[in-house]
């Protein structure tokens, strides 16, 4: 069987400190996977004048994924063209408590949900500008009884929510209801009350494709209700879809629920191509110190090799990190322990 081909890039501030070491230690597993480390940013300037070179790109296309750092500008370029270039639109969130994480929920013993997050539409399209541009347009408000034109100067930002873009990342989170195969049920949630048109539209969409899934359970809750709901009763939750912004918001609220963003995992797909990332950023504030929780980075790596058809790996890289966790011993900061980001990798490294 021939290799499979990554594309890494190791991103910012401290994400290099959790990249690296969770490549070694799948290089050190030994599964016949190569990593590709495409030039991007300054460095891919000062040597091609670009900052994100076709040669970047290509090896991108020609990946069977990419596991991707946080950045905070350096390959932004990268990453837009993972997104909007690969048309990766379901960003997929899990959030699973273990013996172990530093939850301040007072049960957390029964949290396994996913926030499945449209991952190219809603306000992430960057159309913003002045809303004088937007005078023209005539536009009226019957909420607020006014002409845009009238309400001064100001910036405006635009939300999509398109009939294709919904109805994609929907099924595709009741796909995942199935392959979970554990309360086989999808949450939709969005605020369809107030923005009735373009939230209403992902309701509808939600309805129809529903049909199509009588064996999955299906219910809506406005966003506000369902994030009262998602921390009072969070064990009745298992795939949760949402537009890109409230998935955004919930997905971190729901990582603090299990014990912080350094737990916080994620994977993009598209039809044909996937990119891993932690869900966090690039957590600069503590660069350089060597104590960023490496777990996010670890898991959503173990979603990779689940989607590079290496389940067995993924779990037993799972089961690694669970045992560390269970043990106790040797926990990162942000769970209460005192372990450097280099001793907890080590610890990780030693039960593989
Ligand atoms: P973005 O907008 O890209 O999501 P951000 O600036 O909002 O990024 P993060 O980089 O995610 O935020 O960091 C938010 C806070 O969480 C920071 O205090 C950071 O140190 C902390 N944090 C994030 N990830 C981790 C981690 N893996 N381990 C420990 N702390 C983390």
């Amino acid at each position: 069987m021939s290799n499979k081909q990554v594309c890494a890039f190791l991103g910012d501030d401290a994400s290099p400190e959790v990249m690296q070491p969770t490549i070694d230690i799948i290089e050190d597993m030994q599964l016949g996977i190569d990593f590709h480390y495409p030039a991007v940013g300054a460095d891919a300037k000062s040597t091609t004048g670009s900052l994100f070179p076709e040669q970047s790109k290509q090896a991108i296309d020609a990946a069977d994924a990419t596991f991707f750092g946080s950045t905070s500008g350096n390959s932004t370029a990268a990453l837009f063209y993972l997104r909007w270039g690969k048309q990766t639109f379901a960003n997929v969130r899990p959030s699973q408590w273990l013996p172990g994480y530093a939850s301040p929920m007072a049960n957390p013993e029964n949290i396994d949900f996913v926030i499945v997050r449209e991952n190219l539409e809603d306000l992430y399209l960057g159309l913003e500008g002045d809303l004088e541009d937007l005078a023209a347009l005539n536009y009226y408000s019957r909420h607020a009884r006014a002409n845009l034109a009238d309400l001064g100067p100001g910036k405006y930002a635009i939300k999509t929510i398109t009939e294709r873009g919904s109805e994609r990342v929907i099924r595709h989170s009741f796909e995942l209801a199935r392959q979970r195969g554990q309360k086989r049920k999808v949450t939709v949630t969005c605020k369809y009350n107030m923005l009735s048109t373009a939230d209403g539209l992902f309701l509808d969409t939600a309805k129809k494709v529903a049909e199509d899934y009588p064996d999955i359970d299906f219910e809506h809750f406005i966003v506000d209700d369902f994030l009262c709901r998602m921390i009072a009763h969070p064990e009745d939750l298992d795939v949760v879809v949402t537009p890109n912004l409230y998935g955004d918001i919930l997905s971190d609220g729901a990582a603090g629920m299990i014990g912080g963003l350094g737990l916080a995992a994620s994977g993009c797909y598209g039809t044909d191509y996937a990119y891993f990332e932690s869900a966090h950023g690039t957590a600069p504030d503590i660069a350089g110190q060597n104590i960023i929780n490496p777990t996010a980075t670890m898991l959503s790596a173990a979603m990779m090799l689940d989607y590079l058809d290496m389940q067995e790996a993924a779990l037993r890289l799972r089961q690694a990190l669970g045992s560390v966790y269970s043990e106790g011993r040797i926990l990162p900061r942000d769970q209460g322990g005192t372990a450097s980001t280099t001793e907890f990798c080590a610890a990780v490294r030693a039960l593989l």
